[in-house]
């Protein structure tokens, strides 16, 4: 940690409300969470006055997160009502939330989740969402990478704010999760789109000629990805994520 010769700023620190988790690690860490909630990451052994320099350090950069997470507009991020519809793959899911603890359990058309509040439900409801996508992923790629002739180095999927899926020059695909929100056809779309990245990282001639290959309809679900929301609710004031991007950058 870097050390500030003074800490003239860290009384205005006394109304920070975090959180802190002890951990078996070397280094402080400061997480926003997307409620705006903050959480610091400690070794086990780091003085209250260690902490206290580190979050007055680093307040400029938490008081700017806090308020792009307040700024974020509603929507996917929060919890639906008990009894709301899910989409999810094309089809609806009844959001049941069961309380208490243990997994989230899909019977039938219910999604029962668990979870003393409306946080830890949330979370649990986006993890499962996110289960169900690294599955997918995982169960459905194969014959298009080997039509492809790539296999991809593995799945990462995340929430990204502005793109559907990226692919790393070390063929690594991302995807993001909300793409269970959708049909299946837009998730293959953005699946092959980004398999096919392992073999032309770029968006030029050879790329899309590979896409008619694999996809002949695929203008029609770029084109339907392009009006996709991906979100549980129907007014969002959210817009739809950008195109899809491929990362050149060696990661
Ligand atoms: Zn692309």
């Amino acid at each position: 940690m870097r050390r500030v010769p003074c800490d003239p700023v860290a009384t205005e620190d006394r109304g920070l409300d975090y959180e802190l988790l002890r951990r078996h690690r070397r280094s402080l860490c400061i997480q926003v969470r997307e409620d705006g909630s903050v959480r610091v990451l400690a070794p086990q052994g780091a003085s209250e006055h260690e902490i206290q320099k580190l979050i007055a350090e680093r307040r400029p950069w938490i008081d700017r997160k806090r308020a792009e997470q307040c700024n974020r507009p509603p929507g996917v991020f929060l919890l639906p009502a008990n009894g709301a519809s899910l989409p999810f793959l094309g089809n609806c899911l009844v959001l049941e939330l069961t309380g208490g603890r243990g997994p989230v359990e899909r019977v039938g058309h219910r999604l029962c989740v668990p979870g003393s509040d409306t946080k830890i439900a949330l979370r649990l409801l986006k993890a499962w969402y996110r289960n169900q996508a690294r599955e997918k992923a995982l169960r459905e790629h194969a014959p298009w990478s080997a039509r492809i002739g790539r296999h991809p180095q593995g799945f990462v999927i995340r929430e990204q704010k502005t793109r559907w899926g990226s692919c790393t020059a070390h063929g690594i695909i991302s995807l993001n999760w909300r793409l269970m929100l959708g049909t299946p056809a837009l998730f293959e779309y953005v699946l092959v789109h980004e398999l096919c990245h392992l073999r032309h990282l770029h968006h030029g001639p050879r790329f899309w000629t590979e896409m008619a290959r694999l996809l002949p309809d695929y203008a029609d679900r770029r084109r339907a990805l392009r009006s996709f929301i991906g979100t549980w609710f129907g007014a969002t004031a959210s817009a739809p994520l950008t195109d899809l991007y491929v990362d050149h950058r060696p990661t």
